[in-house]
Protein backbone atom coordinates (compact mmCIF):
# COMPACT_ATOMS: atom_id res chain seq x y z
CA UNK A 1 0.00 0.00 0.00
CA UNK A 2 1.03 3.88 -0.30
CA UNK A 3 3.40 4.75 2.42
CA UNK A 4 5.10 1.55 2.15
CA UNK A 5 3.11 -0.07 4.62
CA UNK A 6 2.61 -4.18 3.98
CA UNK A 7 -1.37 -4.97 4.24
CA UNK A 8 -2.11 -8.53 5.03
CA UNK A 9 -5.47 -10.01 5.78
CA UNK A 10 -5.96 -12.61 8.67
CA UNK A 11 -8.63 -15.17 8.14
CA UNK A 12 -10.31 -17.51 10.83
CA UNK A 13 -12.31 -20.48 9.16
CA UNK A 14 -14.81 -20.64 11.69
CA UNK A 15 -17.07 -23.98 11.35
CA UNK A 16 -14.03 -25.91 9.16
CA UNK A 17 -11.82 -25.70 12.62
CA UNK A 18 -14.25 -28.04 13.87
CA UNK A 19 -13.83 -30.47 11.21
CA UNK A 20 -11.81 -32.77 12.74
CA UNK A 21 -9.45 -34.86 10.81
CA UNK A 22 -11.02 -34.00 7.93
CA UNK A 23 -10.38 -30.03 9.02
CA UNK A 24 -7.03 -30.00 6.27
CA UNK A 25 -8.88 -31.65 3.43
CA UNK A 26 -11.81 -28.40 3.92
CA UNK A 27 -8.67 -26.09 4.66
CA UNK A 28 -7.52 -27.51 1.13
CA UNK A 29 -10.04 -26.66 -0.91
CA UNK A 30 -10.99 -23.16 1.14
CA UNK A 31 -7.40 -22.20 0.18
CA UNK A 32 -7.89 -22.97 -3.67
CA UNK A 33 -11.20 -21.32 -3.64
CA UNK A 34 -9.74 -18.77 -2.65
CA UNK A 35 -6.58 -18.32 -4.95
CA UNK A 36 -8.97 -18.79 -7.73
CA UNK A 37 -11.18 -15.61 -6.81
CA UNK A 38 -8.18 -13.48 -6.27
CA UNK A 39 -5.96 -14.35 -9.03
CA UNK A 40 -7.38 -11.74 -11.57
CA UNK A 41 -6.08 -9.59 -8.80
CA UNK A 42 -2.24 -10.44 -8.69
CA UNK A 43 -0.10 -13.06 -7.10
CA UNK A 44 -1.06 -13.48 -3.43
CA UNK A 45 0.55 -15.94 -0.85
CA UNK A 46 -1.76 -18.06 1.54
CA UNK A 47 0.25 -19.55 4.65
CA UNK A 48 -1.30 -20.97 7.57
CA UNK A 49 -0.58 -21.19 11.08
CA UNK A 50 -2.32 -21.45 14.45
CA UNK A 51 -5.68 -22.13 12.69
CA UNK A 52 -5.44 -18.57 11.04
CA UNK A 53 -5.06 -18.16 7.04
CA UNK A 54 -2.65 -15.41 6.57
CA UNK A 55 -2.89 -13.70 2.90
CA UNK A 56 -0.43 -11.29 1.68
CA UNK A 57 0.33 -9.60 -1.62
CA UNK A 58 3.41 -10.49 -3.35
CA UNK A 59 3.73 -7.49 -5.42
CA UNK A 60 3.03 -3.71 -4.38
CA UNK A 61 0.07 -1.89 -6.14
CA UNK A 62 -2.53 -4.50 -5.93
CA UNK A 63 -5.92 -3.74 -5.49
CA UNK A 64 -6.75 -5.03 -1.71
CA UNK A 65 -9.99 -3.35 -1.45
CA UNK A 66 -11.38 -5.43 -4.49
CA UNK A 67 -9.18 -8.53 -2.78
CA UNK A 68 -11.31 -7.91 0.40
CA UNK A 69 -14.96 -7.36 -1.18
CA UNK A 70 -14.13 -10.99 -2.51
CA UNK A 71 -13.00 -12.30 0.58
CA UNK A 72 -16.52 -11.20 2.19
CA UNK A 73 -17.85 -13.40 -0.15
CA UNK A 74 -16.11 -16.59 0.21
CA UNK A 75 -18.23 -19.36 1.80
CA UNK A 76 -15.75 -21.25 4.49
CA UNK A 77 -14.69 -18.04 5.75
CA UNK A 78 -16.12 -16.90 9.27
CA UNK A 79 -14.59 -13.79 9.84
CA UNK A 80 -11.56 -11.84 9.55
CA UNK A 81 -9.23 -8.20 9.83
CA UNK A 82 -7.25 -6.57 7.40
CA UNK A 83 -4.50 -5.48 9.29
CA UNK A 84 -0.69 -4.33 9.09
CA UNK A 85 2.55 -6.16 9.32
CA UNK A 86 5.02 -5.14 12.19
CA UNK A 87 7.80 -6.29 13.48
CA UNK A 88 7.65 -7.75 16.84
CA UNK A 89 8.93 -4.52 18.14
CA UNK A 90 7.02 -1.96 20.05
CA UNK A 91 8.41 0.66 18.23
CA UNK A 92 8.18 -0.38 14.89
CA UNK A 93 4.19 -1.32 16.05
CA UNK A 94 3.67 2.61 16.52
CA UNK A 95 5.71 3.70 13.90
CA UNK A 96 3.37 1.42 11.32
CA UNK A 97 0.27 0.91 13.84
CA UNK A 98 -0.60 4.70 14.02
CA UNK A 99 -0.35 6.15 10.40
CA UNK A 100 -2.32 2.73 9.40
CA UNK A 101 -5.24 2.89 11.54
CA UNK A 102 -6.07 6.47 10.95
CA UNK A 103 -8.39 5.65 9.00
CA UNK A 104 -10.71 3.76 10.88
CA UNK A 105 -10.03 6.62 14.00
CA UNK A 106 -10.63 9.74 12.24
CA UNK A 107 -14.34 9.27 12.43
CA UNK A 108 -14.41 7.14 15.21
CA UNK A 109 -14.91 9.35 19.18
CA UNK A 110 -13.90 6.03 21.11
CA UNK A 111 -11.75 3.37 20.98
CA UNK A 112 -10.36 0.50 23.07
CA UNK A 113 -6.95 -1.24 22.35
CA UNK A 114 -7.60 -5.47 22.72
CA UNK A 115 -3.64 -7.29 22.59
CA UNK A 116 -3.35 -10.80 21.82
CA UNK A 117 0.08 -12.33 22.38
CA UNK A 118 0.35 -15.81 21.39
CA UNK A 119 4.32 -15.71 20.95
CA UNK A 120 4.73 -15.28 24.90
CA UNK A 121 8.13 -14.31 24.66
CA UNK A 122 7.53 -10.45 23.52
CA UNK A 123 9.08 -8.12 26.21
CA UNK A 124 5.88 -6.86 27.16
CA UNK A 125 2.12 -8.89 27.94
CA UNK A 126 -0.91 -7.88 26.99
CA UNK A 127 -1.75 -4.99 29.87
CA UNK A 128 1.13 -3.53 29.14
CA UNK A 129 0.42 -3.43 25.67
CA UNK A 130 -2.65 -2.00 25.35
CA UNK A 131 -1.85 0.78 27.83
CA UNK A 132 1.14 2.22 25.72
CA UNK A 133 -0.48 1.53 22.50
CA UNK A 134 -3.50 3.22 23.88
CA UNK A 135 -1.79 6.51 25.02
CA UNK A 136 0.32 6.79 21.72
CA UNK A 137 -2.74 6.46 19.79
CA UNK A 138 -4.18 9.02 21.89
CA UNK A 139 -1.68 11.28 21.24
CA UNK A 140 -1.96 10.95 17.79
CA UNK A 141 -5.53 11.09 17.70
CA UNK A 142 -6.41 13.77 20.73
CA UNK A 143 -10.17 13.80 19.48
CA UNK A 144 -10.84 10.32 20.63
CA UNK A 145 -11.52 8.96 23.96
CA UNK A 146 -10.85 5.28 25.66
CA UNK A 147 -14.42 3.59 26.03
CA UNK A 148 -13.74 -0.09 27.18
CA UNK A 149 -17.27 -1.31 27.55
CA UNK A 150 -18.45 0.65 23.83
CA UNK A 151 -16.26 1.78 22.06
CA UNK A 152 -16.47 2.79 18.17
CA UNK A 153 -13.25 1.01 17.45
CA UNK A 154 -11.71 -1.78 18.63
CA UNK A 155 -7.99 -1.83 17.91
CA UNK A 156 -6.07 -5.50 18.29
CA UNK A 157 -2.46 -5.94 18.28
CA UNK A 158 -1.83 -9.48 17.33
CA UNK A 159 2.01 -10.45 18.79
CA UNK A 160 2.37 -13.79 16.50
CA UNK A 161 5.05 -16.08 15.79
CA UNK A 162 6.33 -14.71 12.36
CA UNK A 163 5.50 -10.96 13.14
CA UNK A 164 3.05 -8.35 15.05
CA UNK A 165 -0.11 -7.48 13.00
CA UNK A 166 -2.62 -4.66 13.88
CA UNK A 167 -6.16 -4.06 12.81
CA UNK A 168 -9.28 -2.31 13.50
CA UNK A 169 -11.56 -5.20 14.17
CA UNK A 170 -12.57 -8.10 13.12
CA UNK A 171 -15.14 -8.32 9.50
CA UNK A 172 -17.87 -10.82 9.57
CA UNK A 173 -17.45 -13.00 6.42
CA UNK A 174 -19.96 -14.94 4.35
CA UNK A 175 -19.94 -17.99 7.06
CA UNK A 176 -20.77 -21.48 5.96
CA UNK A 177 -18.40 -24.17 3.95
CA UNK A 178 -15.83 -24.15 1.17
CA UNK A 179 -17.97 -24.25 -1.88
CA UNK A 180 -17.27 -28.30 -3.08
CA UNK A 181 -16.73 -29.47 -0.14
CA UNK A 182 -20.23 -30.96 -0.11
CA UNK A 183 -20.62 -32.12 -3.83
CA UNK A 184 -22.43 -30.67 -6.46
CA UNK A 185 -26.34 -29.95 -7.29
CA UNK A 186 -28.01 -28.64 -10.21
CA UNK A 187 -29.85 -25.55 -9.65
CA UNK A 188 -33.13 -25.20 -11.31
CA UNK A 189 -32.66 -21.39 -12.27
CA UNK A 190 -35.50 -19.47 -13.66
CA UNK A 191 -35.51 -15.40 -13.68
CA UNK A 192 -37.75 -15.13 -10.68
CA UNK A 193 -36.25 -13.89 -7.10
CA UNK A 194 -36.10 -17.03 -5.32
CA UNK A 195 -33.86 -19.58 -7.08
CA UNK A 196 -30.88 -17.60 -6.72
CA UNK A 197 -31.46 -17.22 -3.37
CA UNK A 198 -31.88 -21.14 -2.95
CA UNK A 199 -29.04 -21.78 -4.95
CA UNK A 200 -27.14 -19.35 -2.44
CA UNK A 201 -27.79 -20.56 0.48
CA UNK A 202 -27.21 -24.56 -0.67
CA UNK A 203 -23.96 -22.84 -2.25
CA UNK A 204 -23.23 -21.61 1.64
CA UNK A 205 -23.55 -25.56 2.79
CA UNK A 206 -20.31 -25.86 0.57
CA UNK A 207 -22.37 -27.61 -2.69
CA UNK A 208 -20.68 -26.59 -6.04
CA UNK A 209 -23.58 -25.36 -8.39
CA UNK A 210 -24.58 -25.92 -11.70
CA UNK A 211 -27.75 -24.99 -13.03
CA UNK A 212 -30.51 -25.09 -16.10
CA UNK A 213 -32.56 -23.26 -17.14
CA UNK A 214 -36.18 -23.83 -19.54
CA UNK A 215 -36.15 -21.26 -22.50
CA UNK A 216 -39.75 -21.40 -25.01
CA UNK A 217 -38.74 -19.43 -27.74
CA UNK A 218 -40.75 -17.49 -29.56
CA UNK A 219 -42.73 -17.54 -26.17
CA UNK A 220 -39.16 -16.18 -23.96
CA UNK A 221 -36.93 -13.55 -25.64
CA UNK A 222 -33.52 -14.04 -25.65
CA UNK A 223 -33.31 -10.75 -23.42
CA UNK A 224 -35.08 -12.76 -20.93
CA UNK A 225 -32.29 -15.69 -21.21
CA UNK A 226 -29.50 -12.73 -20.71
CA UNK A 227 -31.16 -11.78 -17.59
CA UNK A 228 -30.82 -15.68 -16.03
CA UNK A 229 -27.14 -15.52 -17.57
CA UNK A 230 -26.69 -12.10 -15.54
CA UNK A 231 -28.25 -13.74 -12.44
CA UNK A 232 -25.91 -16.46 -12.89
CA UNK A 233 -22.65 -14.22 -12.63
CA UNK A 234 -24.34 -12.29 -9.96
CA UNK A 235 -24.51 -15.51 -8.32
CA UNK A 236 -21.00 -16.64 -9.07
CA UNK A 237 -19.36 -13.53 -6.45
CA UNK A 238 -20.44 -16.56 -3.83
CA UNK A 239 -20.57 -19.94 -5.90
CA UNK A 240 -17.72 -19.72 -8.19
CA UNK A 241 -17.83 -20.42 -11.53
CA UNK A 242 -21.42 -21.87 -12.63
CA UNK A 243 -21.57 -24.91 -15.50
CA UNK A 244 -24.96 -22.94 -17.16
CA UNK A 245 -27.38 -25.45 -19.06
CA UNK A 246 -30.23 -23.70 -21.40
CA UNK A 247 -33.13 -26.68 -22.32
CA UNK A 248 -35.68 -25.73 -25.03
CA UNK A 249 -38.26 -26.41 -23.59
CA UNK A 250 -41.14 -25.02 -26.34
CA UNK A 251 -42.17 -28.36 -28.34
CA UNK A 252 -42.44 -29.60 -24.97
CA UNK A 253 -44.83 -27.04 -23.57
CA UNK A 254 -47.08 -27.15 -26.80
CA UNK A 255 -47.41 -31.24 -26.58
CA UNK A 256 -48.48 -30.43 -22.94
CA UNK A 257 -51.06 -27.94 -23.99
CA UNK A 258 -52.66 -29.92 -27.13
CA UNK A 259 -52.27 -33.71 -25.47
CA UNK A 260 -53.00 -32.75 -21.34
CA UNK A 261 -55.93 -31.28 -19.76
CA UNK A 262 -55.43 -27.50 -19.21
CA UNK A 263 -55.74 -27.83 -15.45
CA UNK A 264 -52.54 -30.40 -15.27
CA UNK A 265 -50.35 -28.02 -17.44
CA UNK A 266 -48.29 -26.49 -15.04
CA UNK A 267 -47.97 -29.70 -12.95
CA UNK A 268 -47.17 -31.82 -15.80
CA UNK A 269 -44.95 -29.08 -17.00
CA UNK A 270 -43.23 -29.10 -13.75
CA UNK A 271 -42.69 -32.74 -14.46
CA UNK A 272 -41.12 -32.56 -17.58
CA UNK A 273 -38.37 -29.99 -16.08
CA UNK A 274 -37.51 -32.19 -12.86
CA UNK A 275 -37.19 -35.17 -14.96
CA UNK A 276 -34.90 -33.25 -17.60
CA UNK A 277 -33.23 -31.28 -14.87
CA UNK A 278 -32.44 -34.35 -13.76
CA UNK A 279 -30.05 -35.52 -17.08
CA UNK A 280 -28.63 -32.43 -16.70
CA UNK A 281 -27.49 -33.25 -13.01
CA UNK A 282 -26.39 -36.80 -14.05
CA UNK A 283 -23.90 -35.07 -16.72
CA UNK A 284 -22.55 -32.80 -14.40
CA UNK A 285 -22.29 -35.45 -11.81
CA UNK A 286 -24.34 -34.02 -9.44
CA UNK A 287 -26.30 -35.99 -6.84
CA UNK A 288 -29.05 -33.40 -5.91
CA UNK A 289 -31.21 -31.04 -7.56
CA UNK A 290 -32.26 -27.30 -5.96
CA UNK A 291 -35.02 -25.33 -6.44
CA UNK A 292 -36.70 -21.71 -5.08
CA UNK A 293 -40.32 -23.93 -4.27
CA UNK A 294 -41.89 -22.20 -1.19
CA UNK A 295 -44.63 -23.99 0.07
CA UNK A 296 -48.11 -22.52 -0.91
CA UNK A 297 -46.43 -19.44 -2.71
CA UNK A 298 -48.27 -20.87 -5.74
CA UNK A 299 -50.74 -23.05 -7.50
CA UNK A 300 -47.54 -25.53 -8.33
CA UNK A 301 -46.44 -25.33 -4.74
CA UNK A 302 -48.72 -26.86 -3.27
CA UNK A 303 -47.65 -29.88 -0.61
CA UNK A 304 -50.08 -32.03 -3.45
CA UNK A 305 -48.28 -30.70 -6.36
CA UNK A 306 -44.76 -31.32 -4.44
CA UNK A 307 -45.87 -35.18 -4.19
CA UNK A 308 -46.28 -34.98 -7.85
CA UNK A 309 -42.84 -33.53 -8.91
CA UNK A 310 -40.95 -35.04 -6.71
CA UNK A 311 -42.55 -38.81 -7.42
CA UNK A 312 -40.40 -38.26 -10.96
CA UNK A 313 -37.23 -37.44 -9.19
CA UNK A 314 -34.68 -40.23 -8.44
CA UNK A 315 -32.27 -37.75 -6.38
CA UNK A 316 -32.57 -35.63 -3.56
CA UNK A 317 -34.37 -32.35 -4.15
CA UNK A 318 -33.55 -29.58 -1.85
CA UNK A 319 -35.23 -26.38 -1.40
CA UNK A 320 -33.91 -24.27 1.30
CA UNK A 321 -36.46 -21.21 0.59
CA UNK A 322 -39.65 -23.48 1.37
CA UNK A 323 -40.54 -22.22 4.83
CA UNK A 324 -39.71 -18.90 3.95
CA UNK A 325 -41.76 -15.77 3.32
CA UNK A 326 -41.59 -13.46 0.15
CA UNK A 327 -40.46 -10.92 2.61
CA UNK A 328 -37.71 -12.81 3.86
CA UNK A 329 -36.48 -14.65 0.65
CA UNK A 330 -36.21 -10.69 -1.32
CA UNK A 331 -34.53 -9.12 1.83
CA UNK A 332 -31.69 -11.74 1.27
CA UNK A 333 -32.18 -11.70 -2.71
CA UNK A 334 -31.28 -8.26 -1.62
CA UNK A 335 -28.51 -8.64 0.12
CA UNK A 336 -27.07 -11.11 -2.30
CA UNK A 337 -27.41 -8.80 -5.21
CA UNK A 338 -29.58 -10.44 -7.00
CA UNK A 339 -33.22 -8.88 -6.56
CA UNK A 340 -32.50 -5.79 -8.93
CA UNK A 341 -31.80 -8.37 -11.64
CA UNK A 342 -34.62 -10.72 -11.06
CA UNK A 343 -37.13 -8.20 -11.16
CA UNK A 344 -36.66 -6.83 -14.71
CA UNK A 345 -39.91 -7.56 -16.64
CA UNK A 346 -38.74 -10.33 -18.79
CA UNK A 347 -40.96 -13.63 -19.02
CA UNK A 348 -40.13 -17.18 -17.79
CA UNK A 349 -41.28 -20.07 -19.64
CA UNK A 350 -43.71 -20.95 -16.43
CA UNK A 351 -46.20 -17.88 -17.30
CA UNK A 352 -46.44 -19.44 -21.20
CA UNK A 353 -50.00 -20.96 -21.67
CA UNK A 354 -50.75 -21.17 -17.76
CA UNK A 355 -54.07 -22.09 -17.24
CA UNK A 356 -56.58 -19.94 -15.61
CA UNK A 357 -57.52 -22.51 -12.81
CA UNK A 358 -54.78 -24.67 -12.18
CA UNK A 359 -55.68 -27.69 -10.17
CA UNK A 360 -54.02 -27.24 -6.45
CA UNK A 361 -54.52 -30.62 -5.06
CA UNK A 362 -53.11 -32.67 -8.34
CA UNK A 363 -53.37 -36.49 -7.21
CA UNK A 364 -50.68 -38.82 -8.59
CA UNK A 365 -52.73 -41.29 -10.22
CA UNK A 366 -54.76 -38.64 -12.13
CA UNK A 367 -51.01 -36.83 -13.36
CA UNK A 368 -49.80 -39.94 -14.20
CA UNK A 369 -53.01 -40.85 -16.17
CA UNK A 370 -53.29 -37.49 -17.83
CA UNK A 371 -49.26 -37.66 -18.73
CA UNK A 372 -49.86 -41.39 -20.31
CA UNK A 373 -52.01 -39.78 -23.33
CA UNK A 374 -48.79 -38.87 -24.92
CA UNK A 375 -45.08 -40.46 -25.74
CA UNK A 376 -43.13 -37.60 -24.56
CA UNK A 377 -40.10 -39.82 -24.65
CA UNK A 378 -38.86 -38.26 -28.36
CA UNK A 379 -39.29 -35.02 -27.63
CA UNK A 380 -37.34 -35.07 -24.23
CA UNK A 381 -34.54 -36.52 -26.05
CA UNK A 382 -34.87 -34.19 -28.44
CA UNK A 383 -34.53 -31.59 -25.63
CA UNK A 384 -31.46 -33.15 -23.87
CA UNK A 385 -29.80 -33.14 -27.16
CA UNK A 386 -30.38 -29.38 -28.22
CA UNK A 387 -29.28 -28.44 -24.80
CA UNK A 388 -26.66 -25.86 -24.84
CA UNK A 389 -23.86 -25.55 -21.78
CA UNK A 390 -21.42 -22.71 -20.83
CA UNK A 391 -19.65 -21.76 -18.22
CA UNK A 392 -20.38 -18.70 -15.99
CA UNK A 393 -18.37 -16.86 -13.58
CA UNK A 394 -17.91 -13.60 -11.93
CA UNK A 395 -15.95 -10.82 -14.17
CA UNK A 396 -14.56 -13.52 -16.50
CA UNK A 397 -15.50 -13.27 -20.54
CA UNK A 398 -18.02 -15.69 -21.20
CA UNK A 399 -16.88 -18.35 -24.09
CA UNK A 400 -18.44 -17.20 -27.22
CA UNK A 401 -19.35 -20.34 -27.96
CA UNK A 402 -21.34 -22.70 -26.57
CA UNK A 403 -21.46 -26.56 -26.87
CA UNK A 404 -24.38 -28.87 -27.05
CA UNK A 405 -25.20 -30.95 -23.93
P1 LIG B 1 -38.69 -18.12 -8.80
O1 LIG B 1 -38.81 -16.80 -8.15
O2 LIG B 1 -37.43 -18.83 -8.41
O3 LIG B 1 -38.91 -18.03 -10.28
P2 LIG B 1 -41.42 -18.69 -8.42
O4 LIG B 1 -41.96 -18.29 -7.11
O5 LIG B 1 -41.64 -17.79 -9.57
O6 LIG B 1 -39.88 -18.99 -8.23
P3 LIG B 1 -42.23 -20.94 -10.03
O7 LIG B 1 -42.22 -20.09 -11.22
O8 LIG B 1 -43.38 -21.83 -9.77
O9 LIG B 1 -42.04 -20.12 -8.70
O10 LIG B 1 -40.96 -21.82 -10.02
C1 LIG B 1 -40.64 -22.66 -8.94
C2 LIG B 1 -39.21 -23.13 -9.13
O11 LIG B 1 -39.09 -23.85 -10.34
C3 LIG B 1 -38.23 -21.99 -9.27
O12 LIG B 1 -37.80 -21.50 -8.03
C4 LIG B 1 -37.11 -22.64 -10.04
O13 LIG B 1 -36.31 -23.41 -9.17
C5 LIG B 1 -37.87 -23.57 -10.97
N1 LIG B 1 -38.13 -22.90 -12.27
C6 LIG B 1 -39.19 -22.17 -12.66
N2 LIG B 1 -39.05 -21.72 -13.92
C7 LIG B 1 -37.87 -22.18 -14.36
C8 LIG B 1 -37.14 -22.08 -15.59
N3 LIG B 1 -37.60 -21.39 -16.63
N4 LIG B 1 -35.96 -22.69 -15.68
C9 LIG B 1 -35.44 -23.38 -14.63
N5 LIG B 1 -36.08 -23.51 -13.46
C10 LIG B 1 -37.28 -22.93 -13.32
MG1 LIG C 1 -40.70 -18.03 -11.43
Amino acid sequence: MENGLQEIILIKTGEIALKGLNKGSFEMVLVKNIKRRLKALGSFEITKAQSTLYIKSRENGCDMEEAVARIANIFGIAAFSRAVVCEKDFADICRKGVPYLRGALKAAQTFKVVAKRSDKSFAMNSPQICTEFGAVLLEAYPHLRVDVNHPDVTVVVEIRDFGAYIHAGRIQGAGGMPIGTSGKAMLLLSGGIDSPVAGYMMAKRGLELSAVHFVSPPYTSPRALLKVEELCEAMSRYCGRIRFYCVPFTEIQEAIRDHCPSDLFTIIMRRMMYRLAQRAASREEALALCTGESVAQVASQTLSAIVCTDAVCEMPVFRPVIGMDKTEIVDLARKIGTFEISIQPYEDCCTVFTPKHPKTRPTLVEVEQAESAFDFGPLLEKAVAETTVKTISFGQAEPAVSSRM
